[in-house]
């Protein structure tokens, strides 16, 4: 029975995002509840765990030098930051934010950037830095701050070295600007290298690319990307319904990066997560909720 909803929605989100990986995600999340992951849950509650990547003009236009279409993407996270981190604070709900280092210092490295790069940033100081009042926004305490690389290049296609010297850089600029050390790491484009190297540094959990992974290993499950063109609130109303049909304890990660809707959208999803009764939770604080139940 529960299979059956699962084909249903998952050859409709299918078609709608024609074949996109996503529509595959949905897929594994569902199955997800209904296959037992190896780790505790929580009683009868499905937590959202909510999770952005900030990262502003650094995103994926940057480094291939469209430098127009970076600005867009760039001034529409900056649109959306603020007025979602209000509406969250109003409602009182946790979430994690993972921040590019670089947006947190006005020192350029020549060695990441290139001249023209450079020329960009300094034109557009907006959307390559963050200014004090959404560092303030961030620092509140429903928020758990964690890294999303110190340039956000993509750690696969650097040194073990290059990615060391990042993190190191990340750390360093958390501790100046927040007082505190990232607890959570998203990697750039979620493509995982160097993992080891977190918990050697203290960084003690990550966005997995698995959807049945433990989160007391450190690797939060995948979940989804939660966007308008992954899927609607009705779908979304679905997918926690049948996850509730099926009677799991069951977490949640949907994650975004500002860019993705306005507050008034948000607001829609946020609805359908409250009407079925979710709740919300950082990485840490449910992980903490699950050791004071055992
Ligand atoms: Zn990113």
């Amino acid at each position: 029975m529960i299979y059956q909803s699962i084909l249903i929605l998952k050859s409709r989100v299918y078609r709608r995002t024609q074949g996109r990986k996503y529509a595959l995600e949905v897929y594994d999340i569902i199955a997800a509840s209904a296959d037992k992951v190896d780790f505790p849950q929580l009683e009868n509650n499905i937590y959202i765990n909510l999770s952005f990547d900030l990262e502003l003009g650094f995103n994926g236009y940057f480094y291939k030098n469209q430098f127009k279409n970076a600005i867009k993407k760039g001034a529409e996270a900056l649109d959306n930051i603020k007025p979602i981190c209000n509406y969250l604070e109003d409602s009182q709900i946790e979430y994690n934010v993972q921040i590019v280092g670089q947006l947190l210092t006005n020192n350029l490295s020549d060695h990441i950037f290139s001249s023209e790069q450079i020329g960009v940033i300094k034109k557009h100081p907006e959307i390559f830095s963050l200014d004090h009042l959404t560092c303030q926004n961030l620092s509140n305490s429903l928020v758990e701050l964690g890294s999303h690389g110190f340039s956000h290049r993509v750690f696969q296609n650097l040194s073990r070295e290059e990615a060391n010297w990042e993190l190191d850089k990340v750390i360093d600029i958390f501790e100046k600007r927040f007082k505190k050390r990232p607890v959570f790491m998203s990697f750039p484009k979620n493509k995982l290298a160097y993992v080891d190297l977190l918990l050697e540094k203290g960084i003690p959990y990550y966005r997995s690319i698995e959807q049945f992974m433990s989160l007391d290993k450190g690797g939060m499950p995948l979940g989804m990307m939660l966007s308008s063109i992954t899927i609607t609130p009705r779908e979304l109303d679905k997918i926690l319904k049948i996850i509730k049909q099926n009677q799991q304890p069951f977490l949640l990660h949907l994650w975004s990066h500002f860019t993705e809707m306005s507050v008034e959208k948000f607001d829609q999803y946020i609805k359908v997560m409250k009407n079925n009764g979710c709740l919300f939770t950082t990485t840490s604080s449910y992980l903490k909720k699950i050791n004071n139940q055992i």
